[in-house]
């Protein structure tokens, strides 16, 4: 171990006291981005870490307006050329603290019970964001920085349709980096360090199958006339085989087949089939064969129906033979399918399939591209050896079965790879009441940090 990164350790270690005090001030700005009376502490915490990052020794710290809430930008690139860029996302917006009845304290005074600090944005992420500060800060102020820094920490995480996507088309240059980390995922317990490797795409449907021009009374038509509604079933139910597998034609053609090496490292997650059954309350699991449910959940495509509506759904009864039935359906991708492929396979099915009794439309109504980062990259394996360090054991390799968009344009728009990780563990309640950090795993992070820094450079 060099010198320099034993004394960064040691600052570190020695510092957790002024990086709880520093998560505590943040959490306390509550800069939640869906509430338009909060644009006050939105600005409060982009200044907040404005000052922050000017303080622990970037060279150059701005904040960006954007139409909606500011991104702050950061950057130290003291390292020179011949060094790696490091791109550290994160964003300072939380959730609504709702339900506010549930929480046993109050969410934007951070509380400490135990080893646990509650507080809203503890874990997501306002934590995970002082951690990066605090392994940045530990290394410069006891050295130089073995790579390039640069910060791009933004406001709308939480409300979706964020403009950050906008902003890094029109800042390529600015944040021009070897690959960009991501600390806002999280390990799947305190002591197994975790890199989420892959998030699945998704493109969304409305699905409409139009039948007579007004609902129609049951008894007299019904005979004669097709029911949307049922044909609307017919559709759906033929969408999946009895092998649990998604029957569009061309729909697993492009998806990357799984090999032993990384079916391997995904069985070693703890994540078995009776995990999911205690988790979704269910007597049984359903799904595509010849699959376990961690691969069926993370690394193939699925397809769901997220909503279904026609005719009469009130109290009591009506006879009705309805005019419309509607559908929200949704596939979840893989690498290397594509959203708009897949709705153009979906018009191909509904063609093939739908009766000339009645017509039908679908529209599209969102579309992200599936990711993967190299789990060989030098940038991954550098994470594998920090974390190796720091809890003595190889990291758990994860493919999440959600899509988070920010992680995917960042790739797509610079062309480089995300390593994301994070520090927060079950039990966290993002998002819901009584979210909290633990800050022993925190304070590992950070150590971890400063370990990925350092090997980086190797
Ligand atoms: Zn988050």
């Amino acid at each position: 171990m060099t010198d320099h990164k034993k004394v960064a350790l040691l600052y570190a270690q020695d510092h957790q006291k002024q990086t709880l005090d520093k998560m505590k001030e943040l959490i306390a700005i509550p800069s939640i981005s869906t509430d338009p009376e909060r644009k006050d502490d939105i600005q409060k915490a982009a200044e907040w870490l404005k000052k922050e990052l000017s303080d622990l020794g970037m060279t150059k710290v701005e904040i960006f307006p954007t139409p909606r809430h500011p991104i702050v930008y950061a950057e130290n690139l003291n390292a020179g050329k011949e060094a790696p860029t490091v791109l550290i996302y994160g964003h300072y917006d939380v959730q609504p603290e709702d339900p506010i009845d549930e929480w046993k304290s109050d969410p934007f005074t951070p509380t400490e019970v135990g080893e646990f600090l509650y507080a809203r944005g503890s874990t997501d992420m306002k934590g995970q964001i002082i951690a990066t500060f605090s392994a940045v800060e530990a290394i410069l102020q006891t050295g130089e920085l073995p790579v390039n820094i640069k910060f791009l920490i933004e406001g709308e995480e939480e409300i979706g349709g964020s403009y950050l996507e906008v902003f890094i088309k029109e800042n390529k240059d600015l944040l021009a980096c070897d690959f960009f980390l991501n600390p806002d995922t999280g390990m799947l317990g305190p002591d197994l360090p975790s890199i989420t490797y892959a998030l699945r795409g998704i493109s969304y449907f409305e699905l409409r199958i139009m039948g007579p021009k007004q609902d129609l009374h049951s008894g007299t038509y019904g005979g004669v006339i097709h029911n949307p509604a049922q044909v609307m079933t017919d559709l759906l139910s033929g969408l999946h085989d009895d092998q649990g597998r998604v029957t569009m034609k061309g729909f697993y053609d492009k998806v990357l087949p799984l090999e032993q090496e990384e079916r391997d490292e995904l069985s070693r997650l703890p994540l078995g089939d009776d995990h999911y059954i205690d988790q979704a309350g269910v007597s049984k699991l359903w799904g595509e064969e010849g699959y376990t449910s961690v691969e069926r959940t993370g690394a193939r495509p699925t397809l769901e129906i997220n909503g279904l509506y026609s005719g009469f759904i009130d109290e009591g009864q009506k006879t009705v033979l309805p005019a419309y039935a509607m559908a929200k359906v949704s596939t979840r991708l893989v690498p290397d399918q594509d959203p708009d492929e897949i709705y153009e396979l979906f018009k191909t099915y509904l063609a093939e399939n739908a009766p000339d009794t009645v017509t039908w439309q679908l529209d599209k109504l969102a579309a992200d591209h599936p990711s993967m980062s190299d789990r060989k990259s030098p940038w991954i394996t550098a994470y594998i050896k920090a974390a190796e360090t720091v809890w003595g054991k190889r990291p758990l390799f994860v493919r999440i079965g959600g899509s988070v968009p920010v992680v995917v344009h960042i790739q797509q728009i610079l062309g480089v790879d995300a390593v994301n990780i994070g520090f927060g563990i079950p039990g966290g309640n993002l998002h819901g009441p009584n979210e909290n950090v633990h800050l022993p795993t925190l304070y590992k992070g950070i150590e971890a940090l400063v370990h990925f820094f350092f090997n980086l450079k190797q």
